[in-house]
């Protein structure tokens, strides 16, 4: 063999490799969504009248029950996600109505934020993960696991309202970019809008020390997309969980209603964008569930509170088949991060633990 064809040669193994692991899908970028502990209930049901109507809970009870109050129960849950019931359940697939038959749980004990986010992403459950505390994640992700593939080097990106996901993500190890918490834009080619909201940012009242508005995550994150097109994107939103935390049921409302707005907004930037126009997926998801029984519970979530581990999911995107509301079936947290990668043809598997099976039905050319 002559020495100079060599590295040609080994070029073309690995990219047979490569090649002979892909599967053919029509998703060439994936975008994980997390929205923080909104109830299966409210996603599905859309307000409950007695929380709206509850004096105590709200002191914009009229504007609330006019917003989204409505006898009927499809109406209802549409006033609050539009965007979600128009787009989202007619063009994708949407899982998690126990009142029709379909269950997504996590099966993580602890029903809370940091254990749900590292099942999501790693696809599995770690029982050491017990606390949201600023721990490094020793759990490589599925993002991490695709961002180590020359394809996607450099070109995964995170975002968070909530400040440990720097410590989730492991930004340190795995190199890929975190904004999260009060992180601000970063580097020397920032656009305009990237300037204007670091100025917003410290202009903001903070509502929560750890977990800053929504509004901010989500614009970093679309000025990061169109400014370098990432192929896979990871964003949690966490209003919803805070404010319910707070006991403003009317506010945990409105923050479902604001971020559903954002999903439009994202949806048609991409469906308008040369790049990730009918080559994107989206899988949206909680980290919990909250209470239900006895209703004051909603409030919370976590091992002691009945139900926290009842949670939904959704997928939308050019491979997948337009079923709607799924009426039956169990699935579980840990089918996220593997169907997030079968989506973009790759097969996910983690050194440390079998992860959860891509989710069944989601990808047309997967029997
Ligand atoms: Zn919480």
């Amino acid at each position: 063999m002559n020495y100079r064809t060599l590295p040609l040669l080994l070029l073309t193994l690995l990219c047979t490799s490569v090649r002979a692991q892909k599967e053919d899908t029509k998703t060439e970028n994936v975008i994980i969504i997390t929205m923080d502990g909104l109830r299966w209930q409210e996603l599905f049901g859309g307000a409950v009248d007695s929380m709206v109507m509850n004096p105590d809970l709200t002191s914009d009870a009229d504007r609330i029950k006019a917003s989204y109050i409505a006898d009927d129960q499809e109406e209802r849950r549409a006033s609050l996600m539009p965007f979600f019931w128009e787009t989202i359940a007619t063009q994708g697939q949407v899982f998690g109505n126990r009142w029709l038959g379909s269950q997504v749980n996590c099966t993580n004990r602890y029903w809370f934020s940091y254990p749900g986010y590292n099942e999501i992403l790693t696809g599995y459950t770690d029982g050491a993960i017990n606390s949201n505390a600023k721990n490094w994640n020793p759990n490589k992700t599925v993002l991490e696991w695709l961002h180590e593939k020359p394809e996607f080097q450099g070109r995964v990106a995170a975002f968070g309202s909530w400040d440990v996901f720097d410590w989730i993500v492991n930004e340190q190890r795995s190199g890929i970019p975190v904004n999260s918490g009060y992180n601000k834009a970063e580097g020397d080619q920032l656009t305009d809008k990237e300037h204007y909201l670091n100025k917003l940012q410290d202009q903001t009242a903070l509502l929560w020390g750890s977990v800053r508005q929504d509004f901010l995550t989500h614009n970093y994150m679309m000025e990061y997309l169109k400014r370098e097109h990432p192929k896979v994107v990871y964003i949690s939103y966490g209003e919803t969980d805070d404010f319910a935390h707070d006991g403003a049921y009317h506010r945990y409302l409105d923050a479902a209603h604001a971020t559903d707005g954002m999903w439009r907004e994202l949806w048609t930037f991409l469906q308008n964008d040369p790049v990730y126009a009918g080559k994107t997926s989206l899988i949206i998801t909680t980290d919990h569930g909250r209470g239900e029984s006895p209703m004051t519970e909603w409030k919370s979530h976590g091992t002691r509170i009945k139900g926290a581990d009842a949670i939904w999911m959704a997928v939308l995107g050019p491979d997948t088949p337009a079923k709607g509301v799924i009426t039956q079936g169990q699935l579980y947290q840990t089918q996220i991060a593997k169907t997030a990668a079968a989506l973009l043809g790759y097969d996910y598997v983690n050194e440390k633990e079998e992860v959860g099976a891509v989710v069944p039905g989601v990808i047309a050319t997967k029997k």
